[in-house]
């Protein structure tokens, strides 16, 4: 009998639960992480320095990098600053521009990278993209998957409601996203994969379906799984597919066009989700999907994040601008100026205000 199947790029270990940084040390001392205890633990310079002082002595032989901001050039200088240490691997201790500059210092110097988000703003936390910031605005690069990723819950319902809350909107974008692919394959004939889409999906359904908020510890250990879960589709894929179609081509724009103005990434995917799913017929799904966003706290019209009805226009406008290839929604209807203001128009009638 032929037995033919894959192997999926994931983390060895994957840690969600409340007090789960007790363990960090452990499980950073497993063998296949780090032997020797040598590591570089890239940490933000503000609620980095309080889990530095926790954790420092459980870790006696990791050297501590305070990381400025998620720019390009903040990654470059981590991955200068360690690359000279001969460690066995990188800690990424802190909220996304941490992650994200971690990842990307760590491929730089062919080091594994151990995730430790402190908020759950959006699904990059075990994803093989790391954004950051360039001289062009903002870019996304490829790197590998983590090899570890520790979720505490305790630390997650002490950061800033705002940045675990985003999270829900960049996770419930998968289900937006997903139709983008199966719209792209039965138009373009672009192979979906299936268990990729799977993944996303389902990591999507569960936070839009589930009762609970962010104050519940259930809730959150469901969002964090999501959004680790949608970055291991994005690994299965080989690409973001899975997690970003049309609500993230409208998150691009908002970015590009008003880069000191733009909201968090998941504000941003969710409301580009529910008015996505309407521009695809999906009244019902978009109108449910507004609600649960709203229940959350999180925008579904522009205004509410501080933009005006023509600037969101615009952004809708250029968004297939943002993400060349990439066959969408947007794409697919190729819509004028009018004929956007006249949907986003019905948009808001049908969500209500
Ligand atoms: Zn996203």
């Amino acid at each position: 009998m032929p037995v033919l199947t894959r192997l999926i790029p994931s983390p060895v270990v994957v840690d969600i639960r409340p007090g789960a940084l007790d363990d960090l040390a452990c499980v950073l001392a497993d063998e296949r992480i780090s032997h020797s205890g040598k590591l570089a633990i890239a940490v933000s310079n503000g609620s980095g320095a309080r889990l530095k002082e926790r954790l420092a002595p459980a870790l006696p032989g990791a050297s501590w990098y305070e990381v400025g901001g998620g720019t390009l050039d903040d990654a470059i200088r981590l991955a200068g600053d360690i690359k000279a240490g001969h460690y066995d691997a990188v800690v990424g201790l802190g909220g996304g521009k941490i992650i994200d500059c971690a990842k990307f210092a760590a491929a730089r110097v062919g080091l594994p990278l151990v995730a430790v988000p402190t908020n759950l703003a959006h699904d990059g936390l075990c994803s093989p993209v790391a954004t950051l910031d360039n001289d062009a605005g903002r870019g996304s690069y490829g790197v590998p998957n983590p090899i570890a990723v520790v979720i505490d819950l305790d630390v997650i319902h002490e950061a800033p409601a705002r940045f675990v809350r985003a999270g829900i909107g960049d996770a419930i974008s998968n289900i937006s996203a997903i139709a983008d692919w199966e719209l792209a394959h039965r138009v373009k004939g672009e192979k979906i994969d299936g268990l990729a889409a799977a993944i996303a999906r389902q990591a999507g359904e569960a936070v839009l379906r589930h009762p609970g908020g962010i104050g519940d510890t259930g809730f959150l250990q469901v969002l964090a799984e999501a959004l680790v879960l949608s970055g291991i589709a994005m690994s299965v894929s080989g690409d973001s597919r899975p997690s970003s179609g049309a609500c993230h081509e409208i998150n691009h724009a908002f970015d590009l066009l008003f880069p000191q103005r733009a909201a968090a990434h998941g504000e941003q995917c969710g409301l580009g989700a529910a008015f996505a799913m309407y521009l695809r017929g999906a009244h019902e799904e978009s109108a449910y999907m507004a609600e649960v966003l709203r229940r959350h706290g999180l925008p579904v019209l522009p205004a509410e994040i501080g933009f005006t009805d023509d600037e969101f226009v615009r952004v809708v406008e250029f968004a297939p601008q943002t993400r060349p290839g990439r066959y969408t929604i947007l794409e697919h209807l190729d819509l004028t100026t009018d004929q956007i203001k006249d949907i986003y128009a019905d948009y808001v009638k049908a969500i209500g205000s």
